[in-house]
C-alpha cells in the first residue's frame, strides 16, 4: 500500500492556494484512454506530488459534436 491515502487528497475548496481540479478523458472506446479509476489515482498523485489537492472534478466525456448541458 502507499503511505498516503489518495482519497485524503479530495478535499474542499479552501483557499489554500493549492486547490486543484482534476480532469479525466473519458471516452465510451475502451481501449481508448486508460479506466476513470486509474485516471483518477494518477491525478491525485499528480497533486500530491505539487503539494495541492482536488476539490473536483471535470469529467470530459469526448462526446464529439454533443452541446454543452447545462
Ligand atoms: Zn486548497
Amino acid at each position: 500500500m502507499r503511505g498516503t491515502d489518495l482519497n485524503m487528497l479530495e478535499r474542499p475548496y479552501y483557499g489554500c492556494g493549492k486547490c486543484l481540479l482534476g480532469v479525466r478523458r473519458l471516452s465510451r472506446m475502451k481501449l481508448a484512454t486508460s479506466s476513470p479509476e486509474r485516471q483518477r489515482e494518477d491525478v491525485l498523485v499528480a497533486a500530491e506530488a505539487v503539494g495541492g489537492h482536488i476539490i473536483g472534478w471535470a469529467d470530459d466525456w469526448e462526446v464529439s459534436g454533443a452541446p454543452p448541458t447545462r
